[in-house]
């Protein structure tokens, strides 16, 4: 495999950016070796600077589920920046683009929008707070809400495979109030709860950052009973299944509504954007109709504006979940198949379009099932998935992502990939 520009410009970038990258998970650092640079990409294809050609598994980390630049939003997108890049001042887009997600999301009568998932949800924190006058906040091991300082322990993906547990710079006053609970067990919650003093339970309606793990029913349908009966808001963090599980999120799949909604990557179609909408009785709380304070010079960006409505009109023309179902069932029975003719103990985790192997004997539901994935093993799996054109999330903890560009050929490729890439796994850890 060619990488001599990628280590040029890796080597190059060390110097000025920190380990050459805008965000851990790029660095490549929990599979070794040298993370590539993206020259450009198409439909289901990215390419690197030395010209190689992979189907995207990344997709950026989920927003881009038609694919890189679907024709129809690089138009639109075009269009609107001969208009002007930013104001300052509100633009219609920004009204249709509400219209849409509050038509989405029936929990949601208004919705303010934001520049990522970590603004979105760090903003609901305060918003839960201001609304219940309550200080503490309930999360879930293994479930990750963005890097604000409140949320960063026991956050999953990046830190669950660097093994760190939180952060540094973070105060222990900033986490004092963030309780832990386990994902799928109630009873973690409900001995929290019975402490007092909850404002909100804040959870990843089918979690992405520890890979997959879906709920069961009865988890997601008690804590939802119980979040009501002791007045405590519940947040669903949809930023990476808002549109993705369906178009209504994990809430419509999954049939519960949450208290307030957390959005962002599809939501902005590969700008940035986040969001967070609840009924009006909360949202009346936000300035200027109420008093919690949360602003943004870029906020409700007209050319993001214009690029996540295009790309939620078209995802809601093709309505392509069902598809993005047989993909996912298809490539777990390859990946099941083809660990069971190798000899490797394996689970495949997945929900709508989302996907991830956990090479593991144990069934993963829950932060410390996944925890017994062997790292080592996935790290020999994902370069030679790389050689073989496929290119996924660099890490054991992150969703791979469906788009609707895929082709069966594309698949098909996948499929003699997987098989390659589990022989390496049993050839090398035998
Ligand atoms: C990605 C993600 C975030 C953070 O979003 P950013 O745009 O990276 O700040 C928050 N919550 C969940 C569930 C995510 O997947």
């Amino acid at each position: 495999m060619k990488l001599e520009k990628s280590i040029e410009l890796y080597t190059r970038g060390k110097k000025h950016l920190v380990g050459a990258v805008n965000s851990p998970v790029r660095a490549f650092k929990s599979v070794g070796g040298v993370p590539i640079f993206i020259d450009k990409a198409k439909g289901s294809k990215i390419y690197d600077v030395d010209g190689n050609e992979y189907i995207d598994f990344v997709l950026s980390y989920g927003p881009m589920i038609l694919g890189h630049r679907n024709s129809v939003v690089e138009k639109t997108v075009k269009k609107y920046m001969k208009n002007g890049y930013t104001f300052g001042a509100s633009t219609k887009g920004e009204i249709i683009m509400a219209e849409m997600v509050c038509d989405a999301f029936p929990g949601m009568d208004k919705v303010r929008f934001v520049n990522s998932g970590t603004e979105a949800v760090l903003s609901a924190l305060r918003l839960a707070r201001a609304f219940t006058g309550k200080n503490k906040i309930i999360k879930f091991a293994g479930c990750y809400h963005g890097h604000s300082d409140a949320l960063l322990v026991a956050a999953g993906s990046g830190l669950a495979t660097l093994s760190i547990p939180g952060s540094k710079g973070v105060p222990d006053e900033a986490v004092k109030n963030t309780l832990i609970a386990e994902f799928n067990n109630i009873k973690s919650v409900e001995r929290h709860l019975r402490k007092g003093d909850v404002a909100a339970v804040i959870i990843e309606p089918i979690a992405g950052n520890m890979g997959v793990i879906r709920p069961t029913d009865k988890f997601i349908k008690e804590l939802r009973e119980l979040t009501k009966s002791h007045d405590v808001l519940l947040i669903a963090d949809e930023v990476m299944t808002g549109f993705r599980s369906k178009f209504g999120g994990a809430q419509e799949l999954l049939g519960f509504e949450a208290d307030i909604t957390c959005l962002g990557k599809v939501v902005g179609g590969g700008f940035p954007v986040g969001a967070y909408g609840a009924r009006n009785e909360i949202m009346e709380m936000v300035s200027p109709l109420g008093d919690m304070y949360q602003a943004g010079t870029l906020s409700g960006n007209p050319i993001a504006m214009a690029c996540g409505i295009a790309t939620l009109k078209e995802l809601k023309k093709r309505n392509p979940y069902e598809d993005f179902n047989k993909t996912a069932a298809f490539l777990e029975r390859e990946m099941k198949t083809a660990a069971k003719e190798n000899g490797i103990d394996l689970h495949v985790n997945r929900f709508g379009s989302m996907i991830n192997p956990f090479f593991t004997k144990v069934p993963v539901v829950d932060f410390k099932t996944a925890q017994t994935s062997d790292t080592d093993k996935f790290k020999t799996f994902f370069w030679k998935m790389m050689e073989n054109g496929v290119f996924l999330p660099p890490s054991q903890f992150e969703a791979w992502f469906l788009d609707t560009a895929m082709t069966k050929r594309d698949i098909y490729k996948v499929r003699t990939a997987i098989r390659l890439a589990m022989k390496a796994v049993a050839n090398k850890h035998k």
